[in-house]
């Protein structure tokens, strides 16, 4: 039996497990200045499971139409199963979850279920190698205060885009699926016969949950200010990083969400995730870090 793996950018995976294809989000639908994945939404043909971490566009879009072509069965939250059903999507594909479910999709494969947490898009957020600390233990009100003056002085999610991109973005936005909600962000424990791959497409975690798991090979968000806990985290992306995979002990990490799937014209391609790769090497060696292009299949077990 073989797993297969294929980056699609941003947090969006497809997972081959002798021929059971899942999708880890389905974000492919981007932007004209973000480099282009070479799969759109429309392209596939071959999809049993979608698995959608939470409901924000640049994880849940695609979803309505992979699984209306393939019949794909969707996990997702409540709020990610609202926006497919409105799309169009029957009922009997859709696996609406909250965390504490294990879903059978095969012989070979199950789905176990976690909640969790979206990262601290409300605050500061930095490329890692950069530390930041402080926005500790603020109420709702206080952190829409934050959001709202990062907003004002230009430095929310999107900072810069120019006049024409934003229009661009805006449209294809209005025409995918999305909520402004992320729905209850979820994790999920894909098991096959072969070894476990844990999935998160955004930096957050409940310590209580992820403590007692273990993964053969952790995909991992690497993007954002990391959420431990609902605090924001007092470090960088590498430290977020380093943490989960001293619970989950993996032997295969791959990033995700790194890449510049918003489209800046003037940013890289690939954040630069050296950081990360150093700090892995330093404290957990025996770790493999696989860096994928898009779509360069890579097998996993
Ligand atoms: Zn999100």
């Amino acid at each position: 039996m073989t797993v297969t793996l294929d980056w699609l950018g941003c947090a969006t995976f497809r997972l081959t497990v002798n021929g059971f294809v899942l999708f880890l989000d389905t974000y492919m639908d981007r932007v004209s200045t973000a480099p282009a994945v070479g799969l759109t939404s429309a392209d596939i043909a071959e999809a049993d499971a979608l698995l959608i971490g939470h409901s924000h566009f640049d994880h849940v879009a695609g979803a309505d139409v992979i699984a209306k072509r393939t019949g794909a069965k969707v996990i997702g939250s409540n709020e990610t199963a609202r926006l497919l059903r409105e799309a169009g999507v029957p009922d009997a594909q859709l696996l609406p979850s909250q965390g504490g479910e294990r879903h059978r999709l095969h012989d070979d494969v199950t789905v176990r279920v976690f909640p969790s947490l979206h990262s601290c898009i409300w605050t500061r957020a930095a490329a890692p190698g950069t530390v930041l600390t402080g926005d500790y233990g603020l109420t709702q009100d206080e952190r829409l205060a934050v959001r709202a003056g990062l907003a004002a002085s230009g430095g929310g999610l999107g900072r810069g885009l120019p006049a024409e991109l934003q229009r661009e973005s805006n449209s294809l936005r209005a025409s995918q699926l999305h909520s402004n909600s992320d729905g209850g962000k979820l994790d999920y424990l894909i098991e096959t016969p072969e070894g476990t791959v844990f999935f998160a497409d955004s930096m957050g975690y409940w310590t209580g949950v992820l403590s007692d798991l273990r993964a053969d090979v952790a995909l991992l968000a690497a993007a954002g200010r990391g959420n431990i806990d609902g605090e924001p985290i007092q470090g960088a992306v590498e430290d977020f990083i380093e943490r989960q995979v001293s619970m989950l002990k993996p032997h295969t990490v791959v990033l995700g969400h790194h890449d510049n799937w918003i489209g800046v014209p003037d940013q890289p391609d690939i954040t630069d995730v050296t950081p990360v790769r150093e700090r892995l090497a330093r404290v957990a060696p025996r770790v493999r870090m696989l860096e994928v292009g898009y779509l360069e299949s890579t097998r996993l077990f």
